[in-house]
């Protein structure tokens, strides 16, 4: 029995392991289950535990983009701390001569300007640097709708559910059955039996280990006749997950997360807050993404044109929100209400990271301008 007890172990570890994901900087995980998702913004992604689950790594979009050029100081940022240039590059359209992807980074004229994030492959910002005008600045401000779409995100969420209930459902079987097998073996479940009952179970094991061997087989083949239906543009990692997945049982018990690699297209965080997160982390994107766009920090050393590039992004971001953040129920009188002094010697807070403050000063660190906390 104890190597058997072994085995389990080193699977149980192996599924817990996987899906784990260390990035390089922080990003939003995304678990999903049905409609819905746990947001995690941090260097630490955990995967869901649900055999069902989905799973989204989001970004907040690395760069500024206008009809005059593009700047990698970033505008509208979900995330805090966000990650930002200490002074921003710039580049005016007609200036942008060839672009790279290398490494997880986009290069410009051979020079590293922001991550790979998907908002813009390198070959779609030498597209826009190529156009003409107008052509171009119509297709700046149909990017920026691009990355605010939570309905069509909430329909792709759907369409993978749909397409990998196959996979999910030999999943849910694969678990329960190594569960109850786990449970038997280490409550020592033979102890418990007659000895003739426990020799029939014992006798059985081999059928249940062979059942197992087929449920993972069926699995893995649904979920690639499942990859074949979802088609993600670029490279497809897929096929490679599913024969590493299938060499090691444990990495094939979250199929459908799997199959969604690639599937959902990158979209501002906040898209994807609307579309799955609960009212609470909603609001609390919501309220970042405003304060970044209404109170912008680090941006005093930036160059002129990077000044008009992340103004015009701001702009055009704020009047897009609009409607979406109101079907939402989200109002930004509401979000960014003083708050209560949290201590009687409190009178000014910072409305963009809310702390509150003692002194009469005009500005907290990060340069914002200071307002009176609610009396009473
Ligand atoms: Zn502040």
């Amino acid at each position: 029995m104890s190597e058997w007890a072994s085995v389990l172990l080193v699977f149980w570890a192996l599924w817990l392991a996987d899906g784990v994901k260390l990035p390089a900087a922080a990003r939003f995980g995304l678990a999903g289950a049905g409609r819905s998702a746990r947001f995690v913004f941090g260097r630490l992604l955990l995967p869901g535990w649900s055999p069902t689950g989905w799973s989204v790594v989001a970004d907040d979009i690395p760069f500024a983009i206008s009809p005059v050029g593009i700047s990698n100081r970033p505008v509208g940022a979900a995330g805090r701390p966000a990650e930002a240039p200490a002074r921003a590059t710039e580049w005016a359209w007609d200036d942008i001569l060839e672009t790279e992807q290398k490494g997880g980074w986009i290069t410009i004229n051979g020079a590293r300007f922001c991550r790979d994030t998907g908002h813009l492959r390198a070959a779609q910002i030498l597209g826009l640097a190529r156009m003409p005008e107008p052509v171009r600045t119509a297709r700046v401000g149909w990017w920026l709708q691009r990355w605010l779409r939570p309905v069509h995100l909430r329909r792709r969420a759907a369409a993978l559910a749909g397409r990998t209930t196959m996979p999910a459902l030999l999943n849910v079987l694969f678990l329960a059955l190594a569960a109850v097998i786990t449970a038997y073996l280490l409550a020592d479940g033979a102890s418990r039996l007659t000895p003739k009952q426990a020799e029939s179970v014992a006798r059985a094991l081999p059928f249940v280990v062979g059942y197992l061997v087929l449920l993972h087989l069926a699995a893995l083949a649904a979920a690639w006749m499942a990859t074949r239906r979802l088609k993600v543009p670029g490279e497809d990692k897929r096929t490679i997950a599913l024969f590493s997945a299938a060499l090691l049982p444990p990495q094939a018990l979250r199929l459908r997360a799997l199959a969604g690699d690639g599937w959902f297209p990158a979209q501002h965080p906040l898209a994807f807050a609307l579309a799955f997160a609960a009212k609470r982390e909603r609001e609390e994107r919501a309220f970042q993404v405003l304060g970044d766009l209404r109170w912008p920090i680090g941006e005093a050393d930036d160059p002129p044109l990077a000044k008009t590039v992340a103004a015009w992004h701001r702009a055009e971001l704020t009047k897009r929100l609009g409607p979406l953040l109101a079907a939402a129920g989200l109002d930004e009188a509401t979000l960014f209400a003083a708050p209560r002094a949290d201590g009687p010697a409190s009178c000014r807070y910072c409305p963009r990271c809310r702390s509150q403050f003692t002194t009469e000063t005009a500005r907290c660190p990060h340069g914002v301008e200071l307002r009176p906390v609610a009396k009473g």
